[in-house]
C-alpha cells in the first residue's frame, strides 16, 4: 500500500499566507491542515483554508486551448495569441497592448509577464487587480519612507500593547491575524483593541473600544490624532529632527483641518468621548501597531489616509522598533510578489522606480532589453478605459475575472466586446470575463502549480504542487515564455523551469544595489534547483539582526530617500468623490463575507463555505429599512447612477444608518443581478490610482415580487430564468433562491420548461393550490430525486429545505419520502434551523441558539463542547459570541 504523500505549500486565498500541509493518500484523497512550523499560522486555518480540499475538483476547469469556443493545440493558440501581439503592435505602436493581471499569480509568472510587457514589448500597459486592493498603501509608504517596505511582522502585533484595527474586517478578511490579535489579547491582558470602521463587524469581538465612523473622514481622525500628540506633546521631537521632513507643513495642516475635538468628533461622527479615548490611548501606549486594509485603501483619498496614519506614527518615533508601525495587510495571496516584481503599470521590477531613468537603464542592461518603457502604463480602471475607445486592441488578461471584480463592471463587460482581441489565461472554464475571450489559454492552479508567493510581513513561502496537471493546462510562466518566444523574443524567456525565473528575479533585486534599494533578495539567487525547491519561508530583508532576530526595516532610522529622512505629508481633509444626492442619498460600501473568495471560481465550489451566506444581500439599518418600507428578508434593488443590482435586505443594526454593505462576490455564474460592481463608482485616488469601493452613491427600494420559490436540481447548467435567482452547490445538488413579478398562466408548463435545461427526464409529481397560489413539483429518474421546485406567493409560506435537501444524498427514495415530498417535510423532520454558522462542522444557527437556552450556556467554550461549533478552524468564534449575547440578552 503507498504511504500518503504530504507536501508543504502556501494557502491561495488571503494576504496572511498561511503554510498548509496537503496529504495525498494512496486513493489520490487530499487533505489539508495547517502547517505548524509556518511563522505566519503556526497551524492555524481559517474556514476558507480549512476547506481547500473541497475545491480540487476538476469540473469547470479550463483544460484546453480553445480559440472562439473551439478546442485548439496548443501551438495554434499561441500562435495566434502572438501574431494578435504582433499585429497591433505593428498597426497601432506597442500602447495597442495591455495585459492585465492578478494578485492570483506566482512570482515567477509575474515577473515574466512584467519582463514581456515593459523590456520587450517596450510598453508599461501591464497592471494587476492588486490595483483594486492595496495600492494606495503601494503610494503611501513610498511617499513616506521613500520605498514600498512594509515595516511590520505577525509577530509586532503579538508584542504591541495597543492595536488599531482601521476599515478592517479582520475577523473575516484575515481570519488568522485576526485570531493571532485574539490570542495576543488573552495572553497580555493590558493589551488593548481598537476598532475604527463604519460597520460593526464581527472584528469588534474583540474591540475595547470602537469608533462607528463616518465613511471617509480617516484623514480628518488622524490629522486630530497628530494634533493631538502635538498638543499632549506626546511627540519624539529627536526622531523627526533626525529622521524625517516636512514636519511643520504636515502639523500645521493637521491643525487647520482638525483644529479640536469637537470638529473631529463631528465630522467623524463619533461622541468626542471615544475619540478622546482613542487619541489618550495612542498617546499613553508606547507599543502601537495600525493595522489597516480595503477600508482605508479602497478610497480617492487612499493615498492620504494611508500617509495620515504614518504621520502618527512618524511624529511619535512609533516605526521600525517591535511591537510598532504602520501595517498594510494585503487582500491577495500574492499581492506582494507583485510589487516585487514590478507588475503595476507605474513600477519597473524588484521595488525600482518607472520614472527613475537610471532605474531604467539598469533594468535594461540586466533584462537585455530591446525597448523599456519610459513611461508608467495605464492603470486598471484607465485601462479598460482605453478599450472601451478601441486604443487598446489586445487584451491579455491572466488569472482574474474584471467583468466582476472591477467598478462600473457593464461598462467592462462593454469593453471586452468592442477589443478586437480578448486573450485570457485561466484554470475556470465559465466566467463573466472568459465568456467573452476569443482564446482561452488553460492554467495549472494552486494544488498543481510550482513557485512562490510573498504575504504581507514581507515573507516568501513555496507554492508547490500535490496533484497532477490536469488536462493540457500549463503554468502561466510557460505560457507568456512561450507567447514571448514567438515574438522573437527567446533569449530573454528560455526559461526551463519555476525555480530558474526566480534566480534572475532575486539576481535583479541584488543588481548595482549596494544597500540603495530595499528590495534585495540577491543571495537566494544562488539556489539550486533543489535548494529551491526545500526553501523554507524566507522574510526580507534576509539575515539577522545583532540578536539573531530578522532584520527589522528603518530600524536604523534610515529611510530610502537619498537623505535618508522619511517624509510627513501635509494632508487636507478630501471628502469622497461622489456625494449623496437627494436621488442617491444612501452611501453603498463593498466586502467580502466570511467564508467566499472573490468571484466564488474557488469557494463557490465549496458546499461547506456556501452555506454561511449563500445569496447576495444589502445589510440596511433598522431605521432605513423603516422609511423605505422595507422588510427584512425581503428582495430589494440597490440603484446607482452606474447600474442596478438585487439582494436580499438583511436588516442591522450593526449597520450605521444611511449607508448599505454589499458582499462583493456574487457574478453572473451565480445570480441573475447580485453583482455589487455593476452599481460601484468608477472614481479612483489621483496617486494611486485604486478605485473607491467603499463610497457608492445609490438608492434602494423594495421589490415587488408576485412569488417567490426555491429549486434544487442535480443539475449544474444555469436555469434560464430571466427573473431573479441566485444559487449555491449543496451536497449532490445546487439550490437556487428564485422569484418573479408574474405568476405564469400554467405553472405546470413554466416548471417543465425552466427544467429542461437540466436535460434529464423523469416522472413529475405535482401539487397546485390555487386558493393560496401555492405550486410543488418534484421529479424522479429511476427512483431518485432529480429535481424539486418550490413557489409560494411569499418566502414565508415555502418549507425548510433541509430535509428535501437530505434527499438528494439517496440514490432511490423510500415511499414514505415520496409520500411526503410534496409536503417538503416528514412528520419528524427538523424545522427551519437558520443558516449555517459553524462552516467546519455545519452547526446551524438556531440549533446554537435552542441549545444556549436549553443549557444555560454562557460562554463559548460550552458551545463548542456541546455542538462542536467553534472548536476547529475559529472563524465562527465572533458569530458565536454575539449570539451567545443576544439570547442570553432576550431570555
Ligand atoms: Fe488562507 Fe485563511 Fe490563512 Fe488567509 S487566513 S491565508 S484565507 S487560511
Amino acid at each position: 500500500m503507498n504511504t500518503p504523500v504530504e507536501t508543504r505549500t502556501t494557502c491561495p486565498y488571503c494576504g496572511v499566507g498561511c503554510g498548509i500541509i496537503a496529504t495525498v493518500d494512496a486513493a489520490g484523497d487530499v487533505t489539508i491542515r495547517g502547517d505548524e512550523e509556518h511563522p505566519a499560522n503556526y497551524g492555524r486555518l481559517c474556514s476558507k483554508g480549512s476547506a481547500l480540499g473541497e475545491t480540487l475538483g476538476l469540473d469547470d476547469r479550463l483544460l484546453y486551448p480553445e480559440i472562439n469556443g473551439g478546442r485548439v493545440q496548443w501551438d495554434e493558440a499561441l500562435d495566434r495569441t502572438a501574431a494578435a501581439i504582433r499585429a497591433a503592435i505593428e498597426r497601432h505602436g506597442s500602447d495597442a497592448v495591455a495585459f492585465y493581471v492578478s494578485g492570483q499569480l506566482l512570482t515567477e509568472d509575474y515577473y515574466v509577464a512584467n519582463k514581456l510587457m515593459k523590456g520587450f514589448i517596450g510598453c508599461a500597459n501591464i497592471d494587476s487587480n492588486s490595483r483594486l486592493c492595496m495600492s494606495s498603501a503601494v503610494a503611501g509608504y513610498r511617499r513616506a519612507l521613500g520605498a514600498d517596505t512594509v515595516p511590520c511582522d505577525y509577530a509586532d502585533l503579538e508584542q504591541a500593547e495597543l492595536v488599531l484595527l482601521i476599515g478592517s474586517n479582520t475577523a473575516w478578511c484575515h481570519p488568522v491575524v485576526f485570531q493571532r490579535i485574539a490570542a495576543a489579547r488573552r495572553a497580555n491582558p493590558a493589551m488593548r483593541v481598537v476598532v475604527i470602521d463604519p460597520r460593526k463587524t464581527p472584528t469588534c469581538d474583540i474591540a475595547d473600544l470602537y469608533l462607528p465612523v463616518n465613511p471617509g473622514t480617516d484623514v480628518i481622525l488622524f490629522n486630530g490624532l497628530l494634533h493631538y500628540l502635538w498638543q499632549q506633546d506626546a511627540i519624539d521631537q529627536d526622531f523627526i529632527d533626525g529622521h524625517t521632513r516636512g514636519w511643520s507643513a504636515a502639523i500645521r495642516v493637521a491643525q487647520d483641518s482638525a483644529p479640536s475635538l469637537a470638529v473631529v468628533a463631528q465630522s467623524c461622527g463619533v461622541s468626542e468621548t471615544v475619540l478622546a479615548e482613542l487619541y489618550r490611548m495612542f498617546a499613553s501606549t508606547p507599543l502601537v501597531i495600525s493595522l489597516f486594509s480595503q477600508g482605508v485603501n479602497q478610497s480617492c483619498a487612499g493615498t492620504d489616509k494611508v500617509n495620515a496614519i504614518i504621520n502618527c506614527h512618524l511624529a511619535s518615533g512609533r516605526i521600525g522598533k517591535p511591537g510598532c508601525g504602520p501595517f498594510s495587510i494585503t487582500g491577495q495571496p500574492n499581492a506582494m510578489g507583485g510589487r516585487e516584481t514590478g507588475a503595476l503599470a507605474n513600477q519597473l521590477a524588484a521595488h525600482m522606480d518607472l520614472e527613475n531613468p537610471r532605474h531604467r537603464d539598469l533594468v535594461r542592461r540586466f533584462w537585455k532589453a530591446p525597448v523599456m518603457a519610459e513611461r508608467p502604463g495605464r492603470m486598471a480602471l484607465d485601462l479598460f478605459r482605453a478599450v472601451h475607445k478601441g486604443d487598446i486592441k489586445v487584451l491579455w488578461i491572466m488569472a482574474t475575472n474584471p467583468v466582476v471584480s472591477l467598478p462600473d463592471a457593464d461598462y467592462v463587460r462593454d469593453a471586452l466586446k468592442c477589443c478586437d482581441t480578448v486573450i485570457v489565461s485561466d484554470c475556470t472554464r465559465r466566467t463573466d470575463t472568459n465568456n467573452l475571450a476569443h482564446i482561452l489559454l488553460p492554467a495549472l492552479t494552486w494544488g498543481e502549480k510550482d513557485g512562490s508567493v510573498t504575504n504581507s510581513e514581507r515573507r516568501i513561502s513555496r507554492q508547490r504542487p500535490f496533484l497532477p496537471a490536469p488536462g493540457e493546462a500549463k503554468p502561466d510562466w510557460w505560457i507568456i515564455c512561450e507567447v514571448a518566444k514567438r515574438l522573437g523574443f527567446n533569449q530573454g524567456f528560455n526559461f526551463q523551469s519555476a525555480a530558474q525565473i526566480f534566480r534572475e528575479h532575486a539576481l535583479l533585486s541584488g543588481y548595482e544595489n549596494h544597500g540603495e534599494r530595499d528590495f534585495d533578495i540577491s543571495p537566494l539567487a544562488h539556489a539550486g534547483d533543489g535548494d529551491y525547491h526545500a526553501m523554507q519561508p524566507q522574510q526580507w530583508p534576509l539575515g539577522k539582526d545583532a540578536n539573531g532576530g530578522g532584520v527589522r526595516p528603518f530600524s536604523g532610522g534610515r529611510f530610502y530617500f537619498a537623505d535618508g529622512k522619511a517624509r510627513f505629508a501635509a494632508l487636507d481633509f478630501v471628502a469622497p468623490c461622489n456625494g449623496v444626492t437627494e436621488d442617491y442619498p444612501y452611501i453603498l460600501n463593498s466586502g467580502r463575507v466570511r467564508d467566499h473568495w472573490h468571484t466564488l471560481t474557488r469557494t463557490g465550489k465549496s458546499p461547506r463555505l456556501s452555506r454561511h451566506r449563500n445569496e447576495p444581500y444589502a445589510e440596511i439599518h433598522p431605521s432605513d429599512a423603516a422609511r423605505l418600507n422595507i422588510r427584512d428578508g425581503q428582495l430589494v434593488r440597490v440603484q446607482s447612477r452606474w447600474g442596478s443590482t438585487v439582494a436580499r435586505s438583511a436588516i442591522s443594526t450593526l449597520q450605521k444608518e444611511n449607508c448599505i454593505f454589499m458582499p462583493l462576490h456574487w457574478n453572473g455564474e451565480f445570480s441573475s443581478a447580485g453583482h455589487v460592481n455593476s452599481v460601484v463608482n468608477p472614481v479612483a485616488d489621483p496617486l494611486s490610482g485604486q478605485p473607491e469601493s467603499k463610497h457608492t452613491p445609490v438608492r434602494i427600494r423594495p421589490m415587488a415580487t408576485a412569488w417567490e420559490g426555491f429549486l434544487l436540481t442535480r443539475s449544474d447548467s444555469c436555469i434560464p430564468w430571466s427573473g431573479y435567482w441566485s444559487r449555491d452547490r449543496c451536497d449532490e445538488h445546487w439550490h437556487y433562491h428564485i422569484a418573479g413579478s408574474e405568476v405564469p398562466g400554467d405553472w405546470s408548463a413554466w416548471a417543465r420548461e425552466l427544467l429542461s435545461a437540466t436535460g434529464v427526464d423523469g416522472n413529475w409529481l405535482e401539487y397546485l393550490d390555487t386558493g393560496t397560489g401555492q405550486y410543488r413539483a418534484a421529479r424522479l429518474a429511476g427512483g431518485r430525486l432529480e429535481s424539486c421546485l418550490f413557489v409560494a406567493p411569499e418566502r414565508r409560506l415555502l418549507p425548510d429545505i433541509a430535509w428535501l435537501q437530505g434527499l438528494f444524498n439517496n440514490d432511490r427514495l423510500e415511499k414514505s419520502e415520496r409520500t411526503h415530498l410534496l409536503a417538503g417535510r416528514c412528520a419528524d423532520s427538523a424545522g427551519d434551523q437558520g443558516a449555517v454558522v459553524c462552516s467546519c462542522f455545519v452547526v446551524r444557527q438556531n440549533t446554537i441558539i435552542n441549545s444556549i437556552i436549553q443549557n444555560n450556556i454562557i460562554d463559548v467554550k460550552e458551545v463548542g463542547r456541546l455542538l462542536g461549533a467553534g472548536t476547529n478552524c475559529g472563524s465562527c468564534i465572533p458569530e458565536l459570541r454575539e449570539l451567545l449575547q443576544n439570547t442570553t440578552l432576550n431570555n
